[in-house]
């Protein structure tokens, strides 16, 4: 069958017709014929062979890691989804040591070993395939009318695992209300670094929790993704126009800053407007490049003085692909044209290659292997 594959030692993406066909082997496995599948920086970084691991035995490793797929069949143990069910896939998959604490708790999220494996990235096939098969334990299911935006459920993770630990830390607040379930952005500031998929999927998420939220990026204020931001009910800043220095007179109190950018010297000039009692919770990853000069004296000042707090997040659990369908349901309610508008283009597999290796357009291009 069809996939798209990257071959690390030979340095070649290409769509192959020769990838062998998944078969059902466990009784709790589930076959799913892929509907969307999303394309994103760590597939363009794969593409750029930076990294991306293929199975071992295998020359190739087929890309893709954000899925909506169909189930098609079930093994006879399944019980959680049925044939005609559309599911998202979870990514990673637990490393094998007895002494993980996280792994052995279904969290590998927060693998102490690093030997987890993911789908799409590292030791296993993705999903940017017609068929896949995997078990029916790391399958969410997403209710039918969201199948034209399905395929955000695995980038919105990322800001749902954040807002879960979001409200862990701020329990260490003795006013601000205990539970997720009562959890309240409204009287906070969220300002949100990056205006791509993850930082305008984050800001949602702010917006449904009642945050007043500012983003922060370097499109003018009169480009699509300011409009975008204004539309959904969010203030937006460009950085060509106003410097970090100047953007608490603007917000008041920075409660809390999701940076979506990788960018660390924008990162930490940021970290020295969070306000008093604020987290910021980082969810880039830098590309290596030369050492950035912070003025480390001031921001370990404000940390002390400011009762602050600095997390980075990575991947996501259960819980957090629960609430990302949960929300999305609720996006789409509220601001539909906005959760639309996020998915640029749907594009048959051959053109995939150019959307992986070529100049970055759009906000989320998703393959197709329907289409
Ligand atoms: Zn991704
Ligand atoms: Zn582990």
């Amino acid at each position: 069958m069809r996939a798209v594959a990257v071959f690390p030692n030979d340095k070649i993406v290409k769509v192959i017709d020769d990838h062998s066909e998944p078969k059902l082997e466990r009784d709790t496995e589930v076959l799913l014929r892929m509907v969307d599948i999303g394309v994103c920086g760590t597939d363009r970084e794969i593409c750029r062979f930076d990294y991306g691991t293929p199975p071992s035995g295998s020359p190739h490793l087929v890309i893709g890691h954000e899925s909506l797929g169909e189930v098609m069949r079930t093994g006879s143990a399944v019980t959680r989804v049925k044939p005609g069910d559309l599911v998202v896939t979870m990514v990673r998959r637990p490393c094998p040591h007895p002494t993980c604490r996280s792994c052995r708790a279904g969290r590998q999220d927060f693998c102490f070993t690093g030997d987890f494996t993911e789908r799409g990235i590292k030791g296993r096939h993705g999903f940017m395939t017609e068929l896949v098969v995997d078990d029916e334990q790391y399958m969410h299911v997403v209710p039918p009318h969201l199948r034209d935006v399905g395929v955000l459920v695995e980038p919105l993770t990322i800001a749902e695992k954040a807002l879960i630990q979001i409200w862990d830390v701020q329990e260490r607040l003795p006013w601000t209300a205990s539970g997720r379930s009562t959890a309240d952005g409204h009287g906070q500031n969220a300002l949100v670094l990056g205006a791509g998929p993850v930082g305008l999927l984050g800001t949602l998420a702010l917006l449904a929790r009642g945050f007043e939220v500012w983003v922060y990026s370097r499109d003018r204020e009169t480009d699509a993704a300011a409009q975008w931001v204004a539309s959904a009910g969010g203030h937006y800043v460009s950085s060509q126009t106003t410097i970090i220095d100047q953007l608490s007179v603007k917000t008041g109190n920075i409660d809390l800053v999701y940076e979506a950018t990788g960018a660390s010297e924008l990162s930490f000039q940021t970290l020295k407007v969070l306000g008093t009692n604020g987290v910021f919770c980082f969810t880039g990853v830098p590309g290596r490049k030369s050492p950035i000069s912070i003025d480390a004296d001031l921001l370990m000042r404000y940390m002390v003085l400011k009762n602050q707090l600095v997390f980075g997040t990575v991947n996501a659990g259960p819980d957090a692909f629960a609430a990302a369908v949960s929300d999305l349901e609720r996006f789409r309610t509220l601001w539909p044209r906005q959760v639309m508008s996020l998915i640029s283009g749907r594009f048959p597999p051959d053109t995939a290659i150019d959307l992986l290796t070529g100049p970055a357009r759009g906000i989320k291009n998703v393959v197709s292997f329907l289409a």
